[in-house]
């Protein structure tokens, strides 16, 4: 008998491993501590996890596939992946004579079951995960061994010519360009309205809320009676065919858009799903070319969802599988500060902090915008240790693994790593916000004030950090420009900045 490990973000039935049932293989999904707690997840990403588990243990058993599932409060599971596999082996009825997983997206999980690999006494077969269009070490074939710099927009291009993705018959970009992030600035008009997401309200999440409290697992944030994200393939699909009937026509013109009471706007929502592997970014992609093939949308929502897809995602793959262990511990930046507290309540005058905070506590989810430009923006500006921001980061949100949400968070959001990725830090006073969105006129504070108790924070501390880095940024090309503006400003006038900007430190528990 061959025994078969399926992880839990490794839920694909279009694998290879289940094309048939065989008789003598059998797969085993473990819902385990080890995985609950290497950080503090939300409530409604590890309910979600286990019941698309189970979901789809259930759909292996129907196509005749033999599954054990080792629940979490099984009295037998030792709770973490090496122990129980010996115990299953030990106690087969039939005899397992070899074992096979799929490469896993995490360095941890990677560690876990090399090791595993190594103490069991059985020959060993790690297959690929088939799960993107890239391999682990996708970045090789692109980057030297040695580069320093890895820009998305290099990786992209070599990505759409390398899957004819968006190209005209001679090789040429649709719409005559690779990019249109200059189409994808707009700030929400009203013109159309937003619509209401999907929504699958049969998922009845039972008492796994009481299951995981009772196991002594502790979560953050809070769970309703459903759960909205998808947990099974059928539900994948109706959520793909959701966004690219109702919102891809939208997505691209909205994309960096902020609108006061709502968190979702014209995104797809399809994270969790595609990285639980219940969709296959192929498939996605597909989806989405082919509507702009049909006319169903513009070149710039089409190419500027396609960009986020087949380029960052796969991106920050790479990213993470050639950069993570040289980069993780980097603090180029020297921040330490510590993390605010309402940072896990959402109590803060600022209004689009208070709302892009709340929201993730109650659903686990905020777009792309509200995590880059407003929860890390703030971060940055407020020299937050990065250890803490990435914390915070892999454990709010259901789509949050640490593959993709290191590079975002270190690389991207904080500019820790020094600028492997990104040319510049995502960073922005009041004003850029204020532009994007509507959230300024529901806040305490004045988003055009400077200094003074009812000023918008961003700005004095965006100020303060240019301050701060000014000899490094000076050297930036892209941070030059804003650099020389503070360095033209009068002394009185930076002092009266970088003394607001202490205030605000002083009194950033009460923000
Ligand atoms: P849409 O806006 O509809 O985009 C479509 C899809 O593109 C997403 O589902 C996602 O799979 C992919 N995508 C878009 N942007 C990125 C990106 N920068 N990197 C990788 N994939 C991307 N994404 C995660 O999946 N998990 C995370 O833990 C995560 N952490 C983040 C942390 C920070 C600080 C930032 C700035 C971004 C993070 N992202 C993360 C990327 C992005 O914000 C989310 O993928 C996106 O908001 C998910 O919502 P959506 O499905 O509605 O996305
Ligand atoms: Fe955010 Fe400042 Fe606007 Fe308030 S004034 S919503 S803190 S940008």
């Amino acid at each position: 008998m061959e025994l078969r490990l399926i992880l839990g973000d490794q839920l694909n039935e279009l694998h290879p491993w289940f094309a048939e049932p065989h008789s003598d293989v059998l797969y085993v999904l473990m819902q385990l501590r080890s995985e609950t707690d290497y950080c503090q997840h939300h409530v409604q990403k590890v309910v979600g996890v286990f019941m698309a588990m189970s979901a789809f243990a259930q759909q292996l058993r129907l196509a005749g596939h033999h599954v054990i599932e080792v629940a979490l409060d099984d009295a037998n599971n030792e709770q973490a992946f090496l122990p129980n596999l010996q115990r299953i082996i030990a106690t087969s009825a039939e005899p397992i004579t070899c074992w096979r997983y799929q490469f896993p997206d995490e360095y941890r999980v990677d560690a876990d079951l090399t090791h595993a690999a190594r103490v069991l006494n059985l020959p060993c077969v790690v297959d690929d995960s088939a799960h993107f269009l890239t391999s682990r070490d996708g970045f090789d074939s692109l980057f030297k061994p040695d580069a320093k710099v890895l820009r998305m927009e290099t990786f992209y291009r070599a990505m759409r010519q390398r899957h004819g993705i968006l190209l005209n018959a001679d090789g040429s970009p649709c719409g005559g360009a690779w990019n249109f992030d200059h189409d994808n600035r707009s700030a929400y008009d009203h013109s159309v309205a937003i619509p209401e997401p999907l929504r699958f309200t049969e998922n009845r999440v039972g008492d796994w809320p009481e299951r995981i409290q009772q196991a002594g697992v502790a979560t953050i944030g809070t769970i309703g009676d459903t759960l909205d994200w998808p947990i099974t393939r059928e539900q994948s699909l109706a959520a793909l065919s959701f966004f690219v009937t109702q919102l891809l026509p939208n997505f691209g013109r909205y994309q960096d858009a902020l609108v006061h009471g709502n968190g979702h706007l014209f995104h797809s929502r399809l994270s969790f799903a595609l990285n639980l592997k219940l969709l296959h970014p192929r498939e996605v992609i597909a989806r989405v070319e082919q509507a702009y093939a049909q006319g169903q949308a513009n070149i710039a929502a089409c190419e500027g969802f396609i960009r986020q897809v087949l380029g960052w995602r796969e991106y920050v793959r790479g990213f993470y599988w050639r950069l993570y262990p040289t980069l993780k511990d980097r603090n180029d930046l020297n921040h330490t500060r510590t993390l605010p507290s309402w940072f896990w309540t959402g109590k803060t005058r600022m209004a689009c902090l208070s709302e892009a905070i709340t929201q993730s506590l109650q659903t686990g989810y905020a777009h792309h915008i509200q995590r880059l430009m407003v929860t890390g923006n703030f971060m940055v500006l407020a020299g937050i240790d990065p250890v803490a921001v990435n914390a915070w980061y892999l454990g709010i949100y259901v789509d949050a693994i640490e593959w993709v949400q290191w590079p975002n968070t270190h690389a991207m959001s904080q500019y820790a790593d020094g600028g492997h990725m990104a040319s510049k830090p995502y960073v922005s006073s009041g004003a850029y916000l204020h532009k994007q969105g509507d959230h300024c006129r529901y806040c305490h504070y004045s988003v055009k004030e400077k200094t003074g108790d009812n000023a918008c924070p961003f700005n004095a501390l965006y100020w303060y950090f240019i301050n701060r880095h000014e000899a490094a940024f000076a050297k930036n090309p892209r941070m030059a420009l804003v650099v020389k503006q503070w360095q033209k400003r009068q002394a009185p006038e930076k002092k009266a900045v970088l003394d607001h900007a202490e205030t605000i430190f002083a009194r950033m528990e009460s923000l």
